[in-house]
């Protein structure tokens, strides 16, 4: 009888999981395993959310893995300390697990695989977080792309992997686990935010429901804050809730019977899962990205630190309401909806002129997505440093982008009660100076225009033009 471990990490879902399901196919027993991270009193890449949204996730699994006749079988510390002691009492024989697209999984990997081979068992490790990962899509002469319309042309070219059966009956397992976790674990307090259903079940259900509808007005709809006009499946992605195959092929099999318009729509929601692994791509090939800008000439810009501009952004109290609403909505939810990240991501680094890593760690902290690659991808292309960022003097304006993308201000009365009442005409452009828009909401706390002048004659300056 052969004995698998299965190590769940960012996979939690039996249906279309690479690592696990080659491994009951190899194996006459599999051990379905989480391993909780050590550290529980560093905070500075996570926060509450995510970490109850995981405790959530790891539920279900443990449902869905008792369904199918065993159980998620949970220890705690050092992952590879404790995959040695499970092989050690189970006499496991080989270890599955699906390959992970940060640094720090990757280091793990490297390490496991010296693991392995001291105690004689074999690893298996599977690409499963992406269509497409690694050097798999590369320019004619064999480099990695820096720009992503060539990348996605070429990403777009390369044959799909197609989805695989769902796992639905397990051997009972042969160790005991710990308690599923709580909160406290990790020594957090619940953020309080509403968040979505968790598990696989209500992923799929969420994926269903935007195919149906809004992803055939993608296109036209998807910068609009105020609509629920994007799929809402970024954090079943992060937590491998969803299978990107399963996401690909669905949207895929939507357009045979779409309308040109309604095609070109689900065509726009694909380039977007491929600018996710655009990013998987460009952290894996230069992880530098992580501490510096991906563009040299924009590496020791002059970045200002300003603890108390800091907090008015972060607890959206800077007076300009596109901004924090978004603000808001995050700590909220932590959600954002994408149009709204790029404006707060300009404004931190453009109008207050704070560094980006700043905020990245901000979004790190507060987004249930949060997703090292595609945070970093985009906090470094609206401060302008990064690979297809927009160029340094493209600033954007928050009250032209509020007239154009939330006209109404509907999404702005959603997340600012105090400015409900105000009419949306003046909470699209600035307000008169010295006249507040509502009693208790603040002053802007800043003059665009002259931002914007700074911040490009800081950028000139550094770039030496
Ligand atoms: C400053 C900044 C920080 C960001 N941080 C994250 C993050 O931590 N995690 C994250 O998943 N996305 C991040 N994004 C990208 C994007 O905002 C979110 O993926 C999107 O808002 C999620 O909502 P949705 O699932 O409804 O997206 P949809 O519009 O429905 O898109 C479908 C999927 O495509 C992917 N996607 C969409 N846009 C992007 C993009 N620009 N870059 C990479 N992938 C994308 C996501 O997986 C998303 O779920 C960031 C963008 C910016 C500007």
């Amino acid at each position: 009888m052969s004995l698998a471990i299965h190590w769940f990490r960012r996979d939690l879902r039996l249906t279309d999981n690479s690592a696990l399901y080659a491994a009951t196919q190899a194996s006459s027993q599999v051990l379905p395993v989480y391993i909780l991270s050590q550290w529980t009193n560093d905070h500075r890449w996570t926060g509450p959310i995510r970490q109850e949204f995981l405790c959530k996730c790891l539920a279900e699994l443990d449902r869905s893995l008792r369904s199918a006749g065993s159980q998620l079988i949970i220890r705690k510390g050092n992952a590879l300390d404790e995959l040695e002691k499970l092989v050690r009492e189970t006499g496991a024989s080989s270890i599955y697990t699906n390959r992970d697209p940060d640094p720090f999984g990757q280091h793990t990997e490297k390490d496991l695989a010296s693991l392995a081979s001291k105690l004689g068992i074999t690893l298996h490790l599977f690409k499963d977080t992406a269509l497409h990962e690694r050097d798999e899509v590369l320019t004619g002469a064999g480099t990695s792309f820096r720009i992503f319309t060539p990348y996605s042309r070429a990403w777009g070219k390369l044959p799909k992997p197609t989805p695989l059966p769902t796992v639905t009956r397990l051997q009972p397992p042969s160790v005991a686990s710990l308690p599923l976790p709580t909160l406290a674990y990790w020594n957090l307090a619940s953020s309080g935010a509403t968040l979505p259903e968790a598990g696989e079940k209500p992923a799929q259900k969420r994926l269903s429901q935007f195919l149906d509808r809004s992803a055939l007005y993608y296109a036209q709809r998807r910068d609009l804050p105020a609509e629920e006009g994007t799929s809402r499946i970024s954090q079943d992605l992060r937590f491998g809730l969803l299978s990107i195959r399963s996401v690909y092929r669905e949207a895929i099999a939507r357009m045979p019977s779409a309308t040109l318009e309604q095609r070109r729509s689900l065509q726009t929601f694909v380039n977007e899962l491929c600018w996710r692994e655009f990013y998987f791509q460009v952290l894996w090939r230069w992880p530098h990205v992580l501490e510096h800008e991906f563009s040299e000439p924009f590496r020791g810009m002059p970045w200002v630190s300003d603890p108390h501009a800091f907090k008015q952004w972060t607890s959206g109290q800077t007076g300009f309401p596109i901004v924090d609403a978004g603000m808001r909505q995050l700590t909220q939810t932590g959600f954002m909806h994408n149009r709204v990240r790029m404006i707060v991501a300009m404004f931190l680094t453009k109008d207050l002129h704070i560094d980006w890593r700043e905020g990245e760690r901000w979004f790190m902290q507060h987004l249930l997505d949060g997703e090292i690659a595609s945070n970093n991808g985009g906090w470094q292309w609206s401060a302008g440093t990064g690979t297809d960022a927009a160029p340094y003097f493209r600033i954007q304006n928050p009250w032209t982008q509020t007239e154009r993308y939330d006209p109404e201000a509907a999404y702005i009365k959603r997340w600012i009660p105090e400015v409900a009442a105000v009419p949306a005409k003046r909470l699209t452009a600035p307000p008169t100076p010295g006249i507040r828009l509502a009693p208790n909401y603040p002053l802007p706390i800043l003059d665009h225009s002259r931002e914007r002048d700074a911040s490009l004659a800081a950028y000139k300056q550094h770039l030496g033009r």
